[in-house]
């Protein structure tokens, strides 16, 4: 199954809103801890402020993409509110940060694919697809077994191994910019 790497927050439980930590700063106005609610979440798990966050100094917000992680978890976790639940609090966060990863993993190798890549470098990068998908769409309970695997290494390699190609990529951008 392709993984959807586009956010939907319709189908999401606002998991970005109550796991992620933020620090004060330009894009947010006040610090919040991971795993806390934040105060503009409604009970429906809507953002109470979505309409003017960038007025109100949230563009952290605005900016964030969790790459369709969100949903994905949400759907893990059928059938009742989380957020105040202890047991299951722990386990949503956890498995929104596992899955998170990989999607933003997935994100990269397919970005990957507009670069000019040589034949053995198409095979790599179809393997690592396959294998980063297989991750994505395990259940719950086998989801861990992420950090125990190399994929994470693989990919950092592999796209390492692509800097010829970046530059060449770049460098007919330029000329077509230029010409
Ligand atoms: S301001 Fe709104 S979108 Fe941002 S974390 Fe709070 S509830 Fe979520």
């Amino acid at each position: 199954m392709e993984t959807t790497l586009r956010a939907d927050c319709s189908r999401c439980a606002a998991l970005c809103c109550v796991a992620l930590a933020f620090d004060r700063s330009k894009a947010f106005p006040f610090d919040k801890p991971a795993g806390t609610r934040c105060r503009h979440l409604g009970d429906g798990y809507a953002c109470t402020i979505h309409s003017e966050l960038s007025e109100r100094g949230f563009s952290g917000c605005v900016y964030f993409d969790c790459l369709g992680a969100g949903q994905k978890v949400t759907a893990m976790f059928p059938g009742g509110p989380w957020r105040d639940d202890r047991t299951l609090k722990p386990m949503v966060i956890e498995a929104f940060a596992r899955m998170r990863r990989i999607h933003e993993l997935i994100s990269l190798i397919v970005e990957a694919g507009r670069l000019p890549l040589t034949v053995p470098q198409v095979k790599q990068r179809r393997a690592l697809l396959d294998a980063l998908e297989y991750e994505a769409n395990r259940p719950l309970e086998t989801l861990r077994a992420f950090d125990r695997s190399t994929l994470s290494l693989q990919v950092k390699t592999y796209l390492e191994s692509l800097r010829d190609a970046a530059r060449e990529y770049a460098d007919g951008h330029n000329r077509a910019n230029s010409g």
